[in-house]
């Protein structure tokens, strides 16, 4: 099901992610990932089999552990789709999951936290032998959110940060002789992710990527945010396989692919659209499209709410990120005005870097809203 390149593309190298190959002259691929509960193995099937039916090329879905894996092994014996596996901190859990996926995903900046002590090289080495042993491609997928903490002292911002660690690492997996892996450099900002693929694309014209914005949030500004970023970029050959982040209920999720496949049809027919410049001005709601590792199921309406009772703010400028877990939440919320941030039972509220406290589902919403009327008020 992948789309016929007719845009103009670059020489990148092909990359096989299973059935599906990218890069060079082969069409854009499109990705998406499972929301559900990897554990939830029936949910986790129904879901798959969603996305594939909407064209989905490669399903990604989050392991975060040993009851992860095992569920891994039973959604492989019924399903022959192409599935990428998100790797988070545990990444010695490769080994166990590679025979199961066809591509592994890691992000330089959550090497740092297993094992302190081993050197990030060996593990690189570590992750790039097991995905040799197995056949299965690599991602390096680089996020503003999660960036590596050493080089965050070294560069001046975080574009060049991200743009450190994607060089240090293609370098690491090719000095082991590895070349089957494609890059991601995902922020939330369509326009630093329009900025930062086009550097990354003419220091390393070889390397595949793989386009993304990062926590695109809700339809229809998560549609618009990833349109801004791939319209400039697939018109000029940048872009191998791309995902379109939403945060969506479960059963809407095929909207994800259908949309990723939209977007390239109309840039393959010369159908751009104006978009809107609301991106430096006024209100921006970011949210992340959700994944298993979601702490509770309240989040896609709680985004849903965040979006809703801040309409009226449209004009001002003020950036409110959501986002679904502990893994993730805690740092993708530090560049926002507001945060919030899921846990069980409790939304953590943070301005800025700054923790204001956990309130219960039902109350973080007022309190969020003092906090946004306070912050209207300063400006
Ligand atoms: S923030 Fe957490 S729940 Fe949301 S997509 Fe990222 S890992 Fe999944």
């Amino acid at each position: 099901m992948q789309l016929n390149r007719s845009i103009s593309s670059r020489p990148t190298r092909n990359v096989r992610i299973g059935s599906v190959e990218i890069g060079g002259t082969q069409p854009i691929a499109v990705q998406s990932m499972c929301a559900t509960r990897t554990t939830d193995i029936e949910l986790t099937l129904r879901q798959i089999r969603l996305l594939e039916s909407a064209g989905a090329d490669v399903i990604r879905i989050a392991i975060d552990s040993k009851k992860d894996v095992e569920a891994l092994k039973q959604i492989r014996k019924e399903t022959e789709a192409n599935l990428v596996v998100d790797l988070q901190e545990n990444y010695r859990l490769a080994e166990q999951l590679a025979p199961y996926v066809q591509k592994i995903r890691y992000n330089p900046g959550h090497l740092h936290h297993h094992q302190r002590n081993v050197p990030v090289a060996d593990k690189v080495k570590f992750l790039v032998d097991t995905a040799a042993a197995n056949d299965c491609a690599i991602r390096i997928g680089v996020n503003f959110g999660s960036l590596d903490p050493d080089k965050r002292e070294e560069a001046a911002d975080p574009l060049e940060t991200a743009l450190l660690s994607a060089h240090e690492h293609c370098e690491l997996v090719e000095k082991l002789g590895f070349q089957r892996y494609v890059v991601s450099l995902k922020s939330s900002n369509p326009l630093s992710v329009v900025q930062i693929y086009k550097r990354f694309a003419e220091e390393r014209p070889e390397i595949p990527l793989h386009l993304g914005v990062t926590e695109a949030g809700m339809l229809p500004d998560g549609e618009i945010k990833s349109r801004i970023a791939f319209e400039q970029l697939l018109a000029i050959g940048i872009g191998d396989t791309v995902r379109v982040s939403l945060t969506l209920p479960d059963d809407e999720k095929d909207k994800e692919v259908l949309i990723g496949r939209k977007i390239i049809e109309d840039v393959k027919a010369g159908r751009f659209r104006s978009v809107p410049e609301f991106l430096d001005r006024g209100l921006n709601v970011i949210s992340c499209p959700s994944c298993s590792r979601v702490e509770n199921g309240a989040f896609v309406k709680l985004a849903q709410e965040v979006k809703r009772v801040t309409e009226q703010y449209q004009d001002k400028k003020l950036t409110i990120a959501v986002m679904g877990c502990r893994v993730n939440g805690p740092g993708e919320t530090d560049e926002a005005d507001i945060g919030l941030w899921c846990g069980p039972n409790f939304v953590n509220l943070k301005l800025g870097p700054e923790k204001v406290g956990a309130f219960p589902y039902d109350e973080v919403i007022p309190r969020m809203l003092e906090e946004v009327e306070r912050i209207v008020a300063d400006r």
